[in-house]
């Protein structure tokens, strides 16, 4: 009997992977499919335009309303320093080319811009 058992650790045989290749940078642009949209930006005048409004995405029509600005109220203050405050100071807040234009979306009432003269 001999008992001298080979004390064979029987390891597992190591698992020798296959040369595999590394796995490849794999430079693949996927196609994105989200749209890049390209919007030309609308200049806004003093009349109304069609747009795509950036808050509803609907495509509008802008409102346009008047508004005063500094330059309104400068050409009021300078009208009444030159003497004209008998309703002459008024003028400017008329005048369409001191009044600021403020686009608004007819769909969602946001505002899309102002256009400035
Ligand atoms: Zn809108």
């Amino acid at each position: 009997m001999d008992s001298h058992k080979t004390n064979m650790m029987s390891q597992p045989p190591a698992y020798i992977a296959p040369m595999a290749p590394p796995p490849q940078q794999l430079q693949h642009f996927q196609p994105t499919t989200q749209q890049i949209i390209l919007e030309q930006p609308t200049v806004l005048g003093p009349d109304p335009v069609g747009i795509t409004c950036p808050n509803c995405r609907s495509r509008v029509v802008t409102l346009v309303d008047d508004m005063t600005t500094m330059k309104t109220h400068s050409f009021a203050v300078l009208l009444a320093v030159l003497g004209c405050f008998c309703g002459c100071c008024c003028i400017p807040y008329c005048t369409k080319s001191c009044l600021a234009q403020k686009h608004t979306c007819p769909v969602c009432r946001s505002m899309i811009g102002i256009y400035n003269n």
